[in-house]
C-alpha cells in the first residue's frame, strides 16, 4: 500500500512535467515580458529532474516521504533560478509530512500541501500582491484549509483550491512586481500576470484533475 502511494507520487510528477512542456512556450512568453524569458524552460527542467529522481528513488523502493525530498531536490538543481529552487523547497517539504511506512490519508495530504506554501513563503519571503506564485499559493492554501475542514472531501477541496488558485493567478496581471527579477522591470508586467503564479495555478488544476480520476 506504501509502495503504491509513492507510485502514485511518480505519477503526479510526471503529470506536472507532462504539462510543464505543454505549457513551456507560453511561460517563457509570459516571463518575457518584464523577466528573463525562462520561467517555461526552468520548470520543465524542474519537472524532468523531479521525476528522474523519482523513477530513481522507486527503484531502490523508496516510500513517499523519500521520494518527495528526493524530487524536490532534483527540481531546485535541475531547475537553476527562483522558481526552481522554491518548487524544489515546496515538494521537500510536502514530502516531509508525508511517511514512507504507510499512504497518507486525506488529513496528511492536505498537511503535505500546506507544508509545501508554508516553505514557498518561508524561503522566497514574498508577502502577497508582490506579484509571486506567493499570489497563487497563499489562496490556494487558504481556500484548501477551510474547504477540507468543512467538507473532509479531499478532492472536492482541492478543486475549490484549485479554482481559488487560477482566479488569484489571473488578478496578478493587474498587480507591479515587487520582487525577483521582474521588480526591475516592474511597471511593464501591469497587463500580464505573473508567470510563476500562472503556472502554480495551472499545476494544481491538473492535480485536482487527476485525483478526481
Ligand atoms: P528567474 O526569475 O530566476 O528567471 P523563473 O523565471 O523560473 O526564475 O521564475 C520566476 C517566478 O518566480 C516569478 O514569476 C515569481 O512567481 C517567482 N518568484 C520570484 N521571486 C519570488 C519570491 N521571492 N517568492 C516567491 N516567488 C518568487
Ligand atoms: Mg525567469
Ligand atoms: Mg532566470
Amino acid at each position: 500500500e506504501s509502495r503504491q502511494f509513492a507510485q502514485e507520487l511518480q505519477r503526479v510528477l510526471e503529470l506536472f512535467e507532462a504539462t510543464c512542456r505543454t505549457q513551456e512556450a507560453e511561460l517563457g512568453r509570459l516571463d518575457a515580458v518584464a523577466g528573463d524569458g525562462d520561467h517555461g524552460q526552468g520548470m520543465v527542467l524542474g519537472s524532468t529532474g523531479a521525476v528522474q529522481a523519482g523513477k530513481k528513488a522507486l527503484a531502490r523502493d523508496a516510500g513517499a516521504r523519500a521520494l518527495l525530498v528526493h524530487a524536490g531536490t532534483a527540481w531546485a538543481e535541475s531547475a537553476g533560478g527562483t522558481s526552481g529552487a522554491l518548487w524544489g523547497a515546496a515538494l521537500t517539504a510536502a514530502g516531509r509530512a508525508l511517511s514512507d511506512d504507510h499512504a497518507a490519508d486525506s488529513h496528511s495530504a492536505v498537511r503535505a500541501m500546506l507544508n509545501a506554501v508554508d516553505a514557498l513563503q518561508r524561503l522566497g519571503g514574498a508577502q502577497p500582491g508582490d506579484k509571486t506564485m506567493i499570489d497563487a499559493a497563499v489562496p490556494f492554501a487558504q481556500t484548501l484549509e477551510q474547504e477540507f475542514h468543512n467538507s473532509g472531501d479531499l478532492f472536492a477541496a482541492l478543486k475549490a483550491a484549485a479554482q481559488s488558485a487560477q482566479t488569484a493567478a489571473q488578478a496578478t496581471a493587474e498587480l507591479t512586481a515587487k520582487l525577483g527579477r521582474s521588480r526591475v522591470l516592474g511597471e511593464k508586467s501591469v497587463g500580464t500576470p505573473d508567470p510563476g503564479a500562472t503556472s502554480f495555478a495551472i499545476l494544481m488544476d491538473e492535480l485536482a484533475h487527476h485525483i478526481g480520476q
